[in-house]
């Protein structure tokens, strides 16, 4: 790689990483910056259920068609293991209200929009594994992938193409010369760029107000655990209900993650939600049976003392924290772990090996946001992409690079465009 980088991603995550080898592979020199390790905040905490190519598809080659495609045909593309399950997506019916916003939202958004019901019966018919009582089944095309498998395999890939990672590497501002970032400022040094990507997951907001654009964007913590090895099979593909999403790997531990409904998710308030409190304030109101609020006082702390600093004129004192490794609560672990076992016996009782969470961030119409940042000639960002990071990532990270590369993404990027925010904005129905 050339002494000063084409492009500088900040943000060695999923989107952060498959954006780098998207644009070196197509010959663009590429530096990421990692405040901590690849993968450590949300993409090796993730399930990783992915949609897969199904008998029907959305017309218009949207993000999540290619999505699909190109999780199918991942290990051939890069050359990577990703342990990739095909079993399908499975929806514990139980609450009419939420189905029937989710299944409108997969019909109008997803690549693959086939969804099949089978009532309890059939359900149980073709898979075994399902006890316990519910009304009814939806069977997605989809799976998962192996989260630590990806991360691992996208380093050994940048790697190989020459990407330049820099791990514990905090980028804390811009050098701006008119409307043009000039250079990445981190704790160590100042790094001259062509581009800037922003990809850097909960705290791309905080790097976003440095630039003059603001995101107005949640963090929702989710608990996550993971058991020990279970007799392989025990967990259909990926298999969601209102109090749990889990997943089995291939060598036998099953993670558990949120369910599309259960205060297992912690809003982790701080200053930054005072400035939308408009937008949030009607959805949690509504949701404020399923939705737990906290302040964080290590986040508050921060964010006071950066203030404080601006305003005595001070540079680069950034709100974003190294090592942040917030913790689940042991009853909503075991709470999940329990309703799972419910549905599935054989999970019954099994031992948790290790318990922690992850923070998604949540913006308001469960939309991420890609594009140019506006007003600034040179940076871009690719964040926001609220708990479906894997589902979107690589139809996101192949678009970016074209339109950094070709000026043309190839995709509709209409709704995902940055400038949106700016508008009159509503919380999507789904609180999530
Ligand atoms: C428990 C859990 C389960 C999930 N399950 C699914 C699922 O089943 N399906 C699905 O599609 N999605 C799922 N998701 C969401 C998905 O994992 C995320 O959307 C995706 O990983 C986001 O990737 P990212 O690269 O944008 O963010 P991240 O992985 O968070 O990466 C951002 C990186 O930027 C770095 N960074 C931030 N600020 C700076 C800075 N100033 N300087 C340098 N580095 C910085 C961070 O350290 C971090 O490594 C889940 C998430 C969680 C937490």
């Amino acid at each position: 790689m050339a002494a000063s980088p084409d492009v500088v991603v900040i943000g060695g995550g999923l989107i952060g990483l498959l954006t780098a080898l998207e644009l070196a592979s197509r010959d663009v020199g590429v530096l990421v910056l990692e405040k901590d390790d690849v993968g450590f905040e949300q993409s090796a905490r993730s399930v990783a259920a992915v949609n897969l190519p199904g008998r029907t598809s959305n017309d218009s080659p949207s993000i999540l068609r290619v999505s699909s495609d190109e999780w199918a045909t991942f290990v051939d593309r890069w050359g990577c293991s990703i342990d990739l399950n095909s079993e399908g997506w499975h929806i514990v019916v139980e609450d009419e209200e939420w189905i029937a916003t989710d299944r409108a939202t997969w019909a109008e958004t997803a690549g693959y929009p086939d969804n099949e019901t089978l009532d309890e019966a059939a359900a149980r018919e073709r898979i075994p594994q399902l006890q316990g009582s519910f009304r009814s089944l939806d069977v997605r095309p989809g799976g998962h992938v192996d989260a630590i498998m990806v991360m691992k395999g996208l380093q050994i890939v940048a790697e190989r193409l020459g990407v330049g990672i820099r791990r514990g590497t905090l980028t804390t501002g811009f050098g701006i010369s008119g409307r043009t970032v000039t250079t990445v400022r981190t704790t160590y040094e100042s790094i001259p760029c062509g581009t800037v990507i922003l990809a850097a997951g909960i705290w791309s907001p905080d790097l976003c107000d440095l630039l003059g654009f603001h995101i107005p964007m949640q963090r929702i913590r989710a608990p996550a655990a993971e058991t020990g090895p279970l007799p392989s099979g025990a967990i259909p593909g990926f298999l969601r209900a209102s109090t749990f999403g889990a997943r089995q790997s291939r060598n036998g531990t099953v993670r558990i993650t949120g369910g599309f409904r259960y205060s297992a998710m912690l809003h982790d308030l701080s200053l930054r939600d005072l400035r939308d409190l408009r937008v949030w304030a009607p959805a949690f109101w509504k949701n404020r049976k399923d939705v737990s609020l906290r302040v964080s006082p290590r986040l508050l702390a921060r964010e006071l003392a950066a203030s404080l600093a601006s305003l005595r004129g001070g540079k680069d004192r950034t709100v974003v924290p190294q090592g942040f490794d917030p913790t689940s609560r042991p009853r909503d672990r075991r709470k999940q772990l329990d309703d799972l076992g419910r549905l599935v016996p054989a999970v019954r009782g099994a031992r948790i090996q290790r318990a922690f969470a992850g923070v998604m961030d949540l913006i308001p119409d469960l939309q991420p946001v890609v594009g140019p940042i506006p007003g600034v000639e040179n940076a871009y960002v690719s964040t926001g992409f609220s708990g479906h990071g894997y589902m979107y990532g690589p139809g996101a990270c192949q678009a970016m690079a074209r339109l950094i590369i070709d000026r043309d993404a190839g995709l509709d990027l209409d709704s995902y465009r940055p400038e949106r925010l700016a508008g009159s904005l509503s919380m999507r129905g789904q609180l999530f």
